[in-house]
């Protein structure tokens, strides 16, 4: 089972996780077009994808939903309340509603979807566990619960959100409300507040953990790998890579 992270940011975030026989995407937030250039870049076909989860209806994660749908007949996930109300996913028959909490399988992989805190109709995270372990996705939250750090506990790879630095929100250039909507608790975590998160998923299994969707305006890479790193050289329980989602480049493939 491996990862990479297509895009990862406030404008955009997609992530293609490969398992045996199965290629699914988690989120399409960029166009569906710049998305099929970016699996060619990897070698991937657009046309090999099996699946495509949603974590909630924001734009930076739904950009490239209906056109990749229509243009695949691919099958996509959506919590049954999002279901109802995305008007224009594509085809019907392509839509498959899930609930949080219970997991479904698309072929050699059991997913489970869980509700996580932010400012959306039915936001979710999910773990998706295969032969070769699990692996955990959850960005976009507000406040890491403790239902979220069940959920991920003992993955192989993590996704893992590290949105913004607090001094560089704090002074940063955005308008009050909007620092105050990324900084509450259903808004996005933080270097610090992502690093907090790390430390309570550290066991010896953990191989690889993604930090996803930095702000480019409140946040520098070096600043999130600072924070998680500070929380890792404090433990000898593991050591994993550590790699950083970007906006306009995918990463590598890991785990
Ligand atoms: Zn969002
Ligand atoms: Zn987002």
């Amino acid at each position: 089972m491996r990862i990479c992270l297509l895009a990862s940011g406030s404008k955009g975030n997609s992530l293609l996780v490969e398992s045996g026989q199965t290629r699914l995407l988690v989120d399409a937030g960029i166009s569906a077009r710049e998305l099929r250039k970016r699996l060619a870049s990897i070698g991937v076909e657009a046309e090999s994808l099996n699946a495509l989860l949603i974590t909630h209806e924001h734009t930076d994660h739904v950009r490239g939903l209906g056109p990749l749908v229509r243009q695949l007949g691919l099958s996509v996930y959506l919590q049954t309340d999002l279901a109802r109300k995305l008007p224009d996913v594509g085809k019907s028959e392509c839509v498959h509603e899930f609930a949080d909490g219970e997991d479904f399988i698309v072929n050699d992989l059991t997913i489970r979807p869980f509700a996580i805190t932010h400012d959306s109709l039915a936001p979710v995270g999910f773990t998706l566990s295969g032969e070769q372990g699990k692996i955990g996705v959850a960005t976009d939250l507000g406040v890491a619960t403790r239902l979220v750090v069940e959920c991920l506990r003992e993955c192989r790879a993590l996704v893992l959100e590290t949105n913004h630095d607090e001094e560089m929100l704090r002074d940063g250039p955005y308008p009050w409300f909007l620092k105050q909507r990324v900084r509450g608790n259903h808004g996005h975590l933080s270097n610090i507040a992502g690093g907090s998160l790390l430390q309570n998923l550290l066991w010896e299994g953990l191989e690889t953990v993604f930090l996803g969707h930095l702000s480019e305006t409140n946040n520098r890479p070096k600043l999130a790998l600072d924070a998680v790193n500070h929380v890792l050289n404090k433990q000898n329980v593991c050591a994993p890579e550590v790699l950083i989602g970007r906006q306009n480049l995918p990463t590598m493939w890991a785990a």
